[in-house]
């Protein structure tokens, strides 16, 4: 299952990242993924639960997940636009198959929350990529 890898790697990095704000238990994390990921909410969800299962430093935590449409940029006449059906990357302004993908290829942690060891709270907001 491709969630369940992209999980882990979310997992590992906030857990790294948790590690050195010397936090003991994670409250809640918000991750954004863009559509063109290919992954399901429901089952990075699914597959969160299952690798923080019996996991003390997860056991409060809450996830949540921010989908990101596709936007891109057409190299030709400069134009942004988005919704586009997957798999067709053409300008609908000039028709141009040069475009530049802006969002929607994002898998990042946007930010989670915990308690460090002292009970104090803290929030790590510097963005960490699991790509
Ligand atoms: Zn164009």
């Amino acid at each position: 299952m491709h969630e369940l890898a992209l999980m882990e790697g979310i997992i590992a990095a906030v857990q790294e990242r948790a590690a050195a704000h010397n936090i003991t238990r994670i409250t809640k994390i918000k991750i954004v993924v863009g559509k063109l990921t290919m992954a399901l909410p429901e089952s990075l969800s699914f597959a969160f639960d299952v690798l923080v299962a019996d996991d003390d430093l997860w056991k409060d935590a809450k996830l949540e997940i921010e989908e990101k449409d596709v936007e891109c940029r057409c190299r030709a006449c400069g134009r942004c636009f988005g919704g586009l059906p997957l798999g067709v990357f053409s300008c609908p302004e000039c028709g141009a198959a040069s475009v530049e993908i802006i969002h929607g290829r994002e898998l990042l942690v946007d930010y989670f929350e915990g308690e460090s060891l002292d009970g104090e709270k803290d929030r790590a907001q510097d963005r960490c990529s699991a790509s």
